[in-house]
């Protein structure tokens, strides 16, 4: 069984004076943390279920669906009016949220969280929900995104009386709220968000209401449904992903919009704007990499995004080839554009190992050596011979790229040409995607030609940033971040030395 924290619970003891003995002598590090393979991490995932006698279980069937979101941890917290409950642990949604786990929260009431950390330790400690009590009364939150500028806001809140339990952002939002002067709660929350600065996508609970709420750029997804309940009453539920509510059967409402705060109670559903003004900043790579093609975010279909990513890739630098090949699963489906853009047959040349998932984000790496031959075989019967277009969502360090050219082409493929379906990445994020700093971005350091003869192919090209845009464009005109392309960051503040770049030469 995994190891789990429990808050709240009848019958075990509650942890949380522990984890604060233990967290007064941990330091905040605002930096993300670094990658340990040549990929970028996921960030988080968040669900909240209002109105169902069975929250608990919706939550967690929510949160499986969110689980490509992160791996690292998950909790879900219930109330029923009354109590508050809190149940997290380290490792998958299914591993921690067995029967008799979900047994231990009951209400009607839940929030859930699943997590690859972005900002503080990696352990159980920082896992979410985040509960407090505070001043305004038990408050659980989860949160996706990253908060940036937080300059002295934590220490001036440790000033003024709070107790931290973790050394996770996400916390300052509920000790902002626990200080806040204003009379109301939802005033205090709305308050409290427009104080701090980044990407925010949260969920929030109290004994009996739930809150949520985007940040004002709109950096990540939150969309609300409906279902029914066992009653046939209207449930309200909110996820980070649409794909959440094809599991749970709910109905797509809207996005919670950037800058609004959503409250749900035995009164209804009531909004409010807590900002306004700022534009819209939603990140393109969620289109890119993130999120699942069967979700609607940002009033988009990412299935329909990759697919005109992949047929603008074909028409912007096509190639003579014999077959195009996806490196799974991300590149599937801006693949499945190329070809048919580019008349070519789609192939699956490459298959992925699903099972070994978890071990690569294991701390302590023994496997790592293997490299991607424990997660990609090349099918040769598919490969050999043939001129081979590839295609992917990102080069991050090029030593993953590098070793599937070489695995293709020892597949016996006579060309191998790499496609990448977004712009050079040459910046870090700061707004919850976890990026190496610039100076191990390879694109930052190095010519697409440098880069090619590092990885090894015959060609390598990447999809232009106009037609990244043009690909996610539609008819709301939302507004991209594309900091990570461009190096031009929405927000005021960055890490100044996340962004030097290297002298290091190939
Ligand atoms: S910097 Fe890149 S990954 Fe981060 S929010 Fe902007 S587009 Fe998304």
């Amino acid at each position: 069984m995994s190891r789990l924290l429990f808050q709240g619970i009848p019958g075990f003891s509650d942890l949380s004076d522990s984890l604060r003995l233990r967290s007064s002598t941990t330091t905040h590090d605002p930096r993300p943390t670094v990658p340990d393979s040549d990929t970028l991490r996921e960030e988080c995932g968040v669900v909240a279920i209002y109105g169902h006698p069975h929250a608990a279980r919706e939550a967690y069937l929510g949160l499986y669906a969110l689980q490509h979101r992160g791996q690292e941890s998950a909790g879900i917290a219930t109330a029923d009016g009354q109590h508050l409950a809190n149940i997290k642990g380290m490792g998958l949604v299914s591993e921690i949220f067995t029967d008799d786990v979900l047994l231990k929260l009951p209400g009607h009431l839940a929030i859930g969280h699943t997590r690859y950390s972005t900002t503080g330790d990696s352990a159980l400690l920082n896992a979410q929900p985040i509960r407090v009590d505070s001043t305004k009364g038990l408050i659980a939150i989860a949160h996706n995104g990253n908060l940036v500028h937080l300059g002295n806001l934590r220490a001036a809140l440790e000033r003024d009386g709070a107790y931290f339990q973790t050394t996770s952002d996400s916390e300052i939002i509920v000790q902002l709220i626990a200080h806040s002067r204003a009379d109301t709660l939802v005033d205090a929350i709305a308050d409290s968000l427009s104080q701090v600065e980044g990407a925010f996508s949260i969920v929030m609970m109290t004994r009996d209401r739930i809150f949520a709420a985007r940040d004002p750029r709109g950096f990540r997804p939150l969309s609300m449904g409906r279902m029914k309940n066992a009653q046939g009453h209207d449930a309200i539920v909110f996820a980070s992903e649409s794909c959440a509510f094809d599991l749970l059967r709910a109905e797509f409402i809207r996005d919670v919009l950037p800058g609004e705060l959503v409250m749900v109670s035995q009164d209804g559903v009531t909004s409010r704007q807590f900002t306004s003004g700022l534009p819209q900043s939603s990140c393109v790579f969620e289109h890119v990499y993130f999120a699942r093609p069967d979700s609607r975010i940002f009033g988009r279909w990412v299935q329909e995004s990759r697919d005109q990513m992949g047929r603008q890739l074909a028409r912007e630098s096509g190639v003579p080839a014999d077959v195009v090949v996806p490196v799974p699963d991300s590149g599937v489906t801006a693949a499945l554009g190329y070809a048919e853009e580019a008349g070519l047959p789609f192939r699956m040349g490459l298959i992925r190992n699903h099972y070994v998932g978890r071990t690569f984000i294991e701390p302590e790496q023994r496997v790592r050596d293997f490299g991607v031959r424990l997660k990609l075989n090349p099918v040769h019967n598919l490969l050999a011979g043939k001129r081979v277009i590839l295609i992917d969502d990102s080069i991050i360090r090029g030593t993953t790229s590098r070793k599937i050219v070489r695995m293709v082409r020892g597949a016996g493929a006579t060309e191998v040409h790499l496609r990448i379906s977004c712009p050079p990445t040459i910046s870090p994020c700061f707004y919850g995607v976890d990026t190496p700093s610039k100076s191990e971005l390879i694109a930052a350091n190095h010519s697409v030609e440098g880069i090619r003869q590092f990885i090894e192919a015959d060609s390598l090209a990447y999809l232009s940033l106009e037609g990244l845009l043009a690909s996610v464009r539609d008819e709301h005109k939302t507004g991209y971040c594309t900091a990570c392309y461009t190096g031009n960051y929405p927000t005021q503040w960055v890490d100044v030395e996340e962004i030097l770049p290297a002298a290091a030469t190939l």
